[in-house]
């Protein structure tokens, strides 16, 4: 190959992106230098903190540049290699997605095991960085216990969909969740979630109290907004929060108006703890291993949203962000 499709970040949006926040460009491919190696991207991941690097403000990681192409994680197939660690035919998890070929240092690249998962994009969602944040939220931020009385917003999604099956795995009384349409409702149930609910069809804070009748325990925050104002009406004494996002503000233009009420974490005697799944490295060969068995024994499902084609990745960031994806939405390039 001499040339690549990748997408470019062409300007910064203001409230939602749109197609004119990106651009689709042809680039020739460099030879690798030394200790290099050429990786053909076959899935790539669209993720909600990619709406965060398109702003320029602090954070706790760089933002994407204009003119430049975008990054996330992405799962190839090696095809050149100055890397003796990382032979041609090597499948491997890297940073450099958004472009069909990258060009990285092997030491950047993390080999996987395509049999080991019924599809390598797994390692992108249930495996992956969604996974170990469900694993790492629920387990050691909002130090879950069997017993407990779990609500998870954002419940369909990559991470959601994996916390309420975690929590199902570990001996949880009860699993709450919340999503966006009836289907995504369907879906939790099947998942083995004990009640679920659409937070289009009424208040949260009314259809949580009402699928929780006895409170809560614990809150997995994927949401923020009302669904965080509801968990902290329904919690009960000593309930522990796990702040993993607030997807509902990621576009807003103004300050949120809720949570208005977390005046009652005090009496409550709450945890509300935020995270970030980098600072957790270490939780990953635990991780891997009983994830790994979760699904090989079906506890846990790997569902997933494809998309084809890398010049519909921004069409699946967007959708992502809009809730078309059931499960881990990826793009198969
Ligand atoms: P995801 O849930 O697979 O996809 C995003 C989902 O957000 C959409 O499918 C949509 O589902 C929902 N959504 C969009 N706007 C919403 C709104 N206004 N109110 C309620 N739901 C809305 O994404 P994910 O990768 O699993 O990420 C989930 C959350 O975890 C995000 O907040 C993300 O930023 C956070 N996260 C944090 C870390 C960390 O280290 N702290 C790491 C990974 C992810 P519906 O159809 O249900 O609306």
């Amino acid at each position: 190959m001499t040339t690549s499709r990748e997408i470019h970040l062409a300007a910064r949006p203001h409230g939602w992106p749109t197609a004119e926040t990106f651009r689709l460009v042809t680039v020739d491919v460099p030879d690798p230098g030394p200790g290099q190696v050429v990786i053909h991207n076959q899935f790539m991941s669209v993720d909600p903190y990619m709406r965060g690097r398109m702003n320029d403000g602090p954070s706790y990681a760089p933002p994407y540049e204009v003119g430049k192409v975008m990054h996330g994680r992405a799962v190839g197939e090696v095809v050149e290699s100055d890397d003796p660690a990382l032979p041609v035919g090597r499948m491997v998890l890297h940073e450099a997605g958004w472009r069909e070929y990258a060009v990285i240092d092997g030491r950047h690249a993390t080999p996987v095991d395509p049999a080991a998962v019924p599809t390598v994009s797994a390692y992108l969602g249930a495996l992956g960085m969604p996974g170990l944040t469900a694993y790492v939220g629920l387990l050691d931020m909002a130090a879950f216990q069997p017993g407990d009385t779990v609500f998870v917003s954002g419940a369909a999604g990559a991470v959601g969909s994996v916390v309420g099956q975690i929590a199902k795995a570990r001996g949880a009384a009860r699993v709450i969740g919340s999503a966006g349409s009836a289907t995504k409702v369907a879906h939790l149930h099947q998942l083995g979630f004990d009640a679920a609910f659409d937070y289009h069809d009424g208040p949260v804070m009314a259809q949580l109290a009402q699928a929780a009748p006895d409170g809560i325990s614990v809150y997995f925050d994927n949401v923020g907004t009302d669904h965080l104002e509801a968990a902290i009406n329904s919690l009960r004494p000593f309930g522990r929060v796990a702040l993993c996002g607030a997807i509902s503000v990621y576009n807003a233009t103004e300050a949120p108006a809720a949570p208005r009420n977390l005046g009652m974490a005090v009496g409550k005697r709450l945890t509300l703890r935020g995270f970030i799944v980098s600072d957790h490295a270490d939780r990953r060969d635990a991780f891997l291993t009983e994830m790994g068995e979760w699904i090989r024994t079906g506890q846990v499902q790997v569902n997933e949203t494809i998309v084809d084609g890398l010049e519909k990745a921004p069409d699946a960031f967007l959708g992502m962000l809009r809730g078309e994806n059931l499960g881990k939405m990826v793009v198969r390039i």
